[in-house]
């Protein structure tokens, strides 16, 4: 199973590989994994691979030239079907919080990591294929992917990559020529639908499950190994005693997880499936499954139907739930710390850290040069006449950042709202608060151009609306492709305003509002 001719020699150092122990059995079936922290495991071929798409930066990014991405040997190692010399696939374990409960073992059963490159700049980057087939994690599922939601990974994972969002990132796409059946909504109308793999690539996949099962099963040994293990690769810039560095480790996961979820709140990214599976420990966006993006503004909603009932993952509750995740994380940490106090501590600076963050957001996208108190509370009265009126947030914050102080009146913010009798109704209300808002500008004494500098690079004019992603995957099962391409170029300036393209940057047509896709997703993929 091996290629050469068109392909670079990539620099793999497989550390997960070499330094952590794997799992003793080598066929392949469903079961539990005690003792170990992966398995080898090989991709499964698929019948006839195709390259859909590719990111050029992130090929750039691991060595591979144009010509090579283009090469049959690119897509055939990119789809499973062959393995670059210095590859060593295999899945690994974990388990998780799902919806709030234990869940034990879940572990990779579609992921399989091909091995970790070592690019020229010294850069650690792990291959990972997504739906290349069964693994010992695969339970009752058949360890592929649709290419619906690979389409929508891959587009949301550059897209969050240029908004400056912390997130995995993807190397390319590609369809199997093999079909996959999936019942969507759970409801008993399972259809076929065409399969795809997705390579993605992150310094690390590391989870916060990984932590919690070995913990859970009472195996400290393998805790303590996996800690020190993610220490030593992830977290090289720690130093001091072995016990000040696992203090410190924790506090940064909390730090950069309280960025990451700051960062999904200023943009309008729903997660939609926070379970602690999900949850990188180098506080990336990682697993996008039934995600969505605000469109009117709407704290409460979530766009996975798998969670209708309780909303758990609704927008507004994801600070809280990620605080919740790192207090199960630390809890899995615990037999590792003599005393509890800098566990306690590291949670402690996850609500610093992201009321940090939040204040920083806040100037950035009223434009104001320094958040004071009461300005926390002219963007939260901003916040609820957005929800009541039915706003568009990237639209109202967009058109917040480029009109002159003087002219921000209701009327310039028309084409934001949803509903038209609802903007008759909340036009006082918005006046008052342009005025209120206008008078704080003028405290700050900043000149409209520079302000709206400094506005436009942070209030995005193109997201990955949910409509537009669903676009691109409706022409792409009809046989046409270039909408996926053209998002993925329009997503890469998305501070910048592209004429021409300002269809991508408008409000969600009524067409959408219900659909399968677009406001409903699940967690069928
Ligand atoms: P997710 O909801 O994607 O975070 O997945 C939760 C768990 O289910 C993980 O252990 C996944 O590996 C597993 N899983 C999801 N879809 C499949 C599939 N099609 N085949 C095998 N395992 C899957
Ligand atoms: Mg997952």
């Amino acid at each position: 199973m091996k290629t050469t001719a068109s392909l670079p020699d990539l620099c793999f150092d497989n550390a997960w590989v070499r330094e952590l122990p794997a799992d003793a059995e080598k066929a392949v079936f469903q079961r539990q994994v005690e003792r170990a922290l992966h398995s080898m495991v090989t991709p499964t071929p698929v019948a006839e691979p195709r390259l859909v798409v590719h990111s050029v930066e992130v090929a750039e990014m691991l060595g591979f030239s144009e010509d090579g991405v283009r090469s049959q040997e690119f897509t055939a190692v990119f789809a499973g079907n062959a393995l670059m010399s210095g590859m060593q696939p295999m899945a690994t374990n974990y388990g998780g919080h799902q919806f709030g409960n234990w869940a034990g073992q879940l572990g990779d059963g579609r992921a399989i990591s091909l091995g970790e490159v070592v690019n020229g700049s010294g850069k650690r980057l792990e291959l990972q294929l997504k739906g290349a087939g069964v693994t010992p994690y695969s339970r009752f599922a058949d360890g592929r992917a649709v290419m619906r939601s690979s389409i929508r990974e891959f587009l949301c994972s550059e897209a969050m990559h240029h908004l400056g969002v912390p997130t995995t990132r993807a190397l390319c796409l590609v369809a199997t020529g093999e079909s996959i059946e999936r019942d969507m909504f759970y409801d008993g109308h399972p259809a076929q639908e065409p399969g795809a793999v997705l390579c993605r690539v992150a310094p690390s996949f590391t989870r916060f499950g990984h932590f919690e099962l070995p913990s859970a099963r009472g195996d400290i040994g393998l805790l303590q190994s996996l800690v020190d293990f993610t220490i030593r690769r992830d977290f090289p810039q720690l130093v001091g005693t072995s016990e000040q560095k696992r203090a410190d480790w924790f506090a940064a996961v909390c730090g950069q997880t309280a960025e990451l979820v700051a960062h999904w709140m200023r943009v309008g990214f729903v997660h939609g499936v926070l379970n602690t599976d999900n949850m990188s420990i180098l506080g990336l966006t990682i697993d996008y499954g039934p995600y969505g993006w605000i469109d009117n503004f709407d704290p409460d909603w979530t766009p996975n139907t798998t969670d209708r009932q309780h909303r758990r993952y609704r927008f507004g509750q994801q600070p809280r739930i990620a605080h919740w995740n790192l207090a199960c994380l630390a809890q899995a940490l615990a037999p590792l710390f003599e005393s509890i106090e800098p566990l306690q501590e590291g949670l402690r600076r996850y609500a610093e850290r992201y009321s940090a963050c939040e204040r920083r957001d806040i100037a950035g996208k009223l434009g104001l040069l320094e958040c004071r108190d009461e300005d926390i509370d002219l963007m939260q009265s901003l916040y609820l006449l957005m929800a009541s009126a039915e706003i568009d947030m990237t639209l109202f914050f967009r058109r917040l950042s480029i009109v002159a102080a003087g002219d921000l009146v209701a009327e310039v913010f028309s084409e934001t709202f949803y509903d038209e009798a609802k903007r008759g109704r909340m036009q006082g209300e918005l006046e008052a608060w342009l005025a209120r808002y206008r008078q704080r500008l003028a405290e700050d004494k900043r000149p409209d151009a520079l302000r709206h500098q400094a506005m436009r690079a942070v209030n995005p004019a193109f997201v990955l609306r949910n409509w537009l992603a669903q676009m691109a995957i409706d022409q792409a099962q009809g046989g046409d492709e270039t909408e996926i391409h053209e998002l993925l170029d329009v997503m890469r300036k998305p501070y910048d305003d592209q004429p021409g393209r300002e269809r991508f940057a408008q409000r969600r047509p009524e067409w959408a509002r219900n659909r399968a896709g677009c406001s409903m997703l699940s967690c069928s993929s």
